[in-house]
């Protein structure tokens, strides 16, 4: 037997029946970003590699290590989008979508980050994203948060997860601030592990995010961007801070979130949950108003979030109101002999065009009635609909509820359509 060949560490296999919950993820999210405008917009998964070392940062765990990079066959050097925003806001320029207009986008799809593959963290993950354009805030940045909100809640996820909420204030309160931060951690250095050193003078403001329990005192004790906020940021920040309580949207102040990325100005926001252990973001976004500027198109101020999928899903699996997904096939056609097939698949198209929603499986390969019966069973359906020499004689159906204990029916075809349509409005 041939060698088998298993998937890339750290890239999953969605499997049937683990995509209902996904479908209704998705479903939920597209329908609540309809809702609130947002139109969908598609870019490729490779993109040029400068894309993402000018927007990212050079000095980012993403771009330092965690990209999928390659020479393509004409020594192009392209890498697997490990983000979205950078390819958003890349199609907006070269297509003229951001100049002096407003925009309000979102995107689903996968990326692809080279990290240590755990439960919640993962090689191939999927996002669901969100970004405006041409709003200075904050407005927007209050509306967008609801959204958020408003996805997290049409999906049971209320109860489990909370928003930390800080500013990083414009490029140029922080490099104010950085020089300060930079002081007091060479002050404390002997307490820096080596994660944090390295970042000290690569990117400092990292050393805030630093999940090691034994920095936490230090970090508590640092110096704080929010305390040297520019009056405008200040401003910005309170304000939206005013607009989340008017809309009972309860959040923390967290002075210690800093994003991976670079690019963020202002304000920063996470959804954080602690069911998931170690990965317990769940969604995070934030200001970008200079990243337009930095990949070439006009000073644009923008803002926008991302939702990890799988650890949306994983939440969901856990969450006491997971929804029951339904999926499987209403009914099972079945026949008393192969020379019916002809006719049964064309009826079973009959009643597909006429009963919308409806989840029919056709059966296929053969085998006595008997063998059949079983099929249907397992496949799940409520009903069987069997044709046979009779049925086929007199233009009739049979119908066998296989869940309940009542007598199999005789109806025409149009009959089965209007039955099979209460039945599936009522959801059978
Ligand atoms: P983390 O701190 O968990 O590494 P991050 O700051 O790198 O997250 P972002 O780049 O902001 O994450 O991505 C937004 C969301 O995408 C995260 O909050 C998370 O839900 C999800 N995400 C990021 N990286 C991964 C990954 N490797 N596997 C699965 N989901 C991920
Ligand atoms: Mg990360």
């Amino acid at each position: 037997m041939a060698e088998i060949i298993q998937a890339v560490r750290g890239m999953n296999d969605i499997l049937p029946e683990e995509t209902p919950i996904w479908q209704h993820a998705e479903f939920i999210m597209r329908r609540v970003l309809q809702g609130y405008g947002y139109q969908e917009i598609r870019t490729p998964i490779v993109e040029k590699t400068d894309l993402f070392k000018r927007s990212i940062g050079d000095v980012t765990d993403i771009v330092e290590k965690e990209m999928y990079s390659f020479l393509d066959r004409n020594q192009e050097n392209l890498s697997l989008r490990p983000e979205g925003t950078a390819c958003c806001v890349r199609a907006g320029i070269e297509h003229g979508l951001l100049y002096n207009q407003i925009q309000r986008l979102w995107y689903i799809g996968p990326y692809f980050r080279h990290e240590r593959p755990q439960k919640g963290r993962y090689r191939q993950f999927y996002q669901c994203s969100a970004e405006v354009f041409g709003l200075p805030g904050p407005d927007i940045d209050a509306e967008l948060i609801m959204l958020s909100a408003t996805i997290l809640e049409k999906l049971g996820l209320k109860s489990l997860v909370t928003l930390q909420l800080n500013s990083l204030g414009t490029a140029e309160s922080r490099s104010e601030y950085r020089k300060r931060l930079v002081h007091y951690l060479n002050e404390n250095k002997d307490q820096l592990d080596e994660d944090s050193l390295r970042r000290l003078h690569k990117n400092p403001l990292r050393v805030l995010d630093s999940k090691n329990p034994d920095l936490k005192e230090l970090i508590a004790h640092a110096p704080k961007l929010i305390e040297h906020l520019d009056a405008e940021s200040l401003m910005h920040f309170e304000t939206l801070q005013q607009y989340l309580t008017h809309a009972g949207i309860a959040f923390e102040l967290n002075p210690c979130l800093v994003r991976g990325l670079d690019y963020y100005t202002k304000t920063v926001f996470e959804w954080v949950t602690d069911k998931l252990g170690a990965q317990g973001t769940l969604c995070a976004g934030g200001r970008y108003d200079s990243l337009v500027e930095q990949l070439g198109g006009k000073p644009t101020p923008a803002i926008g979030f991302s939702v990890g999928m799988e650890r949306t899903i994983l939440l969901m699996q856990q969450s006491p109101r997971n929804p029951k997904v339904e999926s499987g096939v209403h009914a099972y056609f079945i026949m008393d002999d192969p020379s019916a097939f002809p006719a049964a698949m064309k009826i079973a198209n009959y009643l597909r065009s006429k009963v919308p929603g409806l989840r029919l499986m056709l059966h296929c390969g053969g085998g006595n009635l008997k063998s059949q019966f079983k099929k249907a069973d397992k496949s799940g359906a409520q009903y069987a609909i069997i044709i046979g020499e009779h049925e086929l004689k007199t233009r009739s159906i049979s119908l066998k509820n296989l869940r309940e204990n009542l007598p199999q029916q005789n109806l025409y075809q149009d009959e089965l359509a209007e039955y099979l349509k209460l039945k599936i409005t009522k959801k059978i």
